[in-house]
């Protein structure tokens, strides 16, 4: 039963990150050893569920991502489980990746290109850090949530000492 794959509770209103609606903690992967958690919210639209083709209000899924990330939608359904469906058991880095190519796909043609300036530096960072030990990964959405205009290479330069102790 895949509803129990989800702890949900109320989210904690004193987190930075949190939004309204019901959360649960990932439990494998690289985002759940990042704190990444899971959100859901309604009301979405209604329509048909995507994943049993119920006619109903849908639920949003939305990734709880350290700032400045602001990923969007990752689902929706008629439930809290099927709007998390696309959720893999253990999602990493790049599965925020997969997600920010589909939202860069699903862009209208008007909005295409500032949804392209918006993805680039997401993509890269998303594929950079699914290469990399849990320490960097830590400090480097740390220094991002500081400021968003670092680079990859700043990154790695402030992360040097981490990472030639994590290569050994
Ligand atoms: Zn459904």
């Amino acid at each position: 039963m895949e509803e129990s794959r989800w702890r949900w509770r109320r989210p904690d209103e004193s987190g930075p990150w949190t939004v309204s609606g019901w959360t649960a903690a990932l439990t494998a992967g690289q985002l759940a050893e990042d704190g990444v958690t899971v959100a859901v919210t309604r009301p979405g639209p209604w329509g048909e569920c995507p994943r049993c083709g119920r006619w109903a209000e849908s639920w949003y899924a939305y990734l709880d991502l350290p700032p400045p990330w602001q990923l969007g939608d990752v689902g929706l359904g008629c439930t809290r489980a099927h709007a998390c469906s696309d959720i893999p058991a253990a999602p990493g880095w790049l599965f925020v990746a997969e997600a920010v190519t589909r939202l860069l796909e699903a862009a209208r043609p008007v909005f295409h290109a500032a949804t392209a300036e918006w993805a680039a530096p997401r993509l890269e960072r998303a594929t950079w850090l699914a290469g990399q030990p849990p320490a960097v990964r830590r400090l480097a959405n740390r220094l991002w949530t500081d400021n968003q205009s670092l680079s990859v290479a700043d990154i790695e330069a402030a992360a040097g000492g981490i990472l030639a102790d994590a290569r050994g």
